[in-house]
């Protein structure tokens, strides 16, 4: 019965058919090949084989069933017959039969297959099952999360078995467009990254996918490792991955293979929040992550618990942090004297005195919150709740026509917007990705947190905490309000489905988190040594010049470049020329705003503090810091936002969107203080 088809192949499809034990396989197998298959032994090995072939419109279609399995490890014949045969490069697509009552077992298979970059169409067994325990299933999410044919079918009653063959012919010329792969996390990702690269041009491992490779090695997995021993490179590559695997361990206390599969589960736990819907039923029993999870990512407690948290930890880096920063400061003081009393030249000294070290120091007191921060976030993160956040905003921006994605960028920003810029590379689409890019900068970094600690300490006796969280909020809010906007004007368009990864809860090790916390806070450091000192330099010039004039006063250059923007910003409360002045200059790094009161008014209770207490208001400093977190974002974010959008016009947009609203909201947080007589 052979026709002659446009599409038909001479040659036969090759399918494979992979699956876990008692998902099926055999049912479908006979389904699909009727009587017409052979039995024998997988050359070399006792297990069974059988092969059949059938016909679809004149294509020849051969089925051959692997071993059944529950992963694709090489630790049993069955594990390594079915590996081997699909990654021999014979099959042009693997069928992987799954039992869609038992998602959770039967999809680490389907990511293992994913990873090793396998054509694959989902077949979903025993629906019929999972009708019948109230278990429904959105297939087009399915699909469109793993970019495979999902096909539903009932084994036993031959139910599905044509729109599975029809799904085949359809992909068997699929090549891989970008494999797929989980991701690892921060601990373990650079490493494999690293692997990765050290594997390009290895003979043996030619056909198969590197970071699969780089994956398989960390696991300690006996088979690639062969064949990477036959490498002259091999003695490189084999201490490279032991490097990686003590590092991974050390981070996470979990060696490589218990990480990964935590990742994978976490994985599938995501995808199936994303795409399962299930009427519970009192005998299910619920792991710990399980139980957790369903107070922390509750439909109505996720949310308010999600923002406790975040107010924890504001509250925890104040109080822990603000009276330390009275020791870091009287180091600055003792240093500013001492350093000043060096130099005879008056110049010299008070360049040293005041620029540099009130300055940089001015930044640098901050040093204690910065710190406690990042260790909070840390916690928040390693422990696994981050994931969670992520997952609630996820559910929240999905319903707003966001990209849940969008969120991990966020977080990011919280630490620095110029990583969480590029982090937006891990948006697919190119409209989601220019929203998230454009709403990034609103994310309160780590550089703002200064200027927050310095005036709510100064104006607020109360609340600081709370004060403090309510800027990081109101910066999560004015992000998802503009995506909202950008979204409905700017970019238009349906969002793409996403599975966000939900790793177990896990008790974070002290050394993991010390060392994320210093690799965070280093940075800051090093910024107060590099640009935020050649910043205070150019300030202290611009404060000293012209010549004779008193320093840092109205009729410096400093003063006269502020006082001639000042009266912009008399509206919002702080019309003076130092205002304007800290604001200019703290484009070039949002940490100078600070930096710059440090070199005209010193360090200090009785510098710095009361200085500012001289000419602001509690209202009038809270819009300050409103001002401060929105306008503009720094040289570094906007260079980012040029190189990542590749357009000066939406370089340029970000700009000016952001400034007109950081002046918007400084004016309506002033005047409606005012109008609530809070002036
Ligand atoms: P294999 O171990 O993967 O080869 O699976 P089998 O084909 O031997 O099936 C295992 C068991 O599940 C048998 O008892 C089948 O009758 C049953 N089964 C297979 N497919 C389905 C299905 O779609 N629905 C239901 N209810 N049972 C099925
Ligand atoms: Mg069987």
């Amino acid at each position: 019965m052979q026709t002659t088809s446009a599409a038909r192949k001479l040659q036969d499809i090759v399918v494979g058919l992979a699956g876990n034990p008692n998902s099926g396989k055999t049912s479908m197998f006979n389904n699909l090949t009727g009587a017409r298959h052979q039995v024998g032994n997988w050359p070399g090995v006792t297990v069974e084989k059988k092969e059949g072939r059938l016909v679809q419109d004149g294509q020849g279609i051969r089925v051959v069933d692997l071993p059944g399995t529950y992963s694709l490890g090489a630790y049993s014949e069955d594990e390594a017959v079915a590996r081997n045969y699909i990654l021999s490069g014979e099959p042009d697509l693997i069928i992987n039969i799954i039992d869609a009552s038992n998602l959770e077992r039967n999809l680490y298979l389907t990511t293992q297959l994913l990873e090793m970059g396998a054509n694959l169409v989902l077949a979903l067994n025993m629906i019929d099952e999972a009708e019948k325990r109230h278990i429904k299933i959105d297939l087009k999410a399915l699909a469109g999360i793993l970019s495979v044919p999902v096909v539903p079918t009932v084994a036993v009653r031959n139910k599905g078995t044509q729109e599975l063959v029809l799904a085949a012919v359809s992909v068997a010329d699929r090549k891989q467009s970008r494999p797929f792969a989980i991701d690892y996390g921060k601990e373990a990702e650079p490493g494999i990254a690293r692997l990765e690269k050290a594997l390009t041009g290895v003979e043996a491992i030619r056909h198969l996918p590197a970071r699969w490779v780089a994956v398989k090695l960390l696991e300690g997995d006996e088979h690639i490792y062969g064949r990477v021993m036959q490498s002259p490179k091999a003695g490189d590559i084999i201490k490279k991955r032991d490097e990686v695997a003590a590092h991974i361990e050390s981070m996470t206390g979990l060696d490589p293979e218990s990480l990964f599969a935590d990742r994978r589960y976490g994985f599938i736990a995501g995808l199936i929040k994303e795409t399962v819907t299930r009427k519970s039923t009192t005998e299910e029993r619920l792991s710990i992550s399980d139980r957790i999870d369903r107070v922390v990512t509750n439909r109505f407690l996720g949310i308010p618990i999600f923002f406790l948290s975040m107010f924890a930890v504001f509250q925890f880096t104040f109080s822990l942090g603000d009276p330390l920063i009275g020791y870091v400061e009287e180091f600055f003081e003792w240093l500013g004297e001492g350093a000043g009393a060096l130099f005879s030249n008056e110049l010299v000294a008070s360049l040293v005195a005041d620029g540099i070290i009130g300055g940089v120091g001015a930044v640098l007191v901050f040093i204690p919150p910065i710190f406690l921060i990042f260790f909070a976030i840390t916690l928040l993160e390693d422990s696994g709740y981050m994931a969670r956040a992520a997952y609630i905003m996820d559910r929240f921006m999905h319903r707003l026509g966001l990209h849940g994605k969008s969120f991990i960028p966020l977080i990011v920003g919280f630490g620095c917007n110029v990583p969480a810029i590029m982090a937006c590379r891990t948006l697919e689409n190119k409209r989601d990705r220019m929203i998230t890019i454009l709403i990034t900068p609103l994310m309160s970094c780590a550089a703002r947190l200064p200027i927050y600690v310095l005036f709510v300490g100064a104006f607020f006796t109360a609340y600081q905490g709370l004060i403090i969280f309510s800027l990081y909020i109101l910066g999560i809010a004015l992000a998802i309000m503009m995506g909202i906007l950008f979204k409905r004007f700017l970019f238009k368009g349906e969002v793409s489905p996403f599975v966000m990864e939900l790793p177990p809860y896990r008790v974070p090790t002290l050394k993991g988190m010390l060392i994320h916390m210093w690799e965070r806070g280093w940075a800051f450091i090093k910024r107060a040594g590099t640009i935020i000192f050649s910043v205070v330099i150019l300030i202290w010039v611009f404060a000293t010049l012209p010549t004779g004039v008193e320093f840092a006063s109205r009729e410096s250059y400093l003063g006269a470049i502020g006082g001639f923007v000042a009266p912009v910003f008399a509206p919002l409360g702080f019309g003076t020329w130092e205002a304007a002045a800290a604001l200019i200059f703290g484009l070039l790094a949002k940490e100078v705003v600070v930096g710059m009161f440090g070199v005209i008014y010193g360090i200090g209770e009785d510098g710095l503090t009361v200085a500012i207490q001289a000419y602001w208001t509690p209202l009038s400093a809270y819009a300050f810091m409103v001002m401060s977190l929105i306008y503009i974002p720094c040289v570094a974010t906007i260079a980012t936002i040029k190189r990542e959008t590749n357009s000066w016009r939406w370089t340029g947009f970000a700009m000016a969107y952001s400034l007109l609203l950081g002046w918007t909201m400084a004016f309506l947080v002033y005047q409606g203080g005012r109008l609530l007589g809070l002036g």
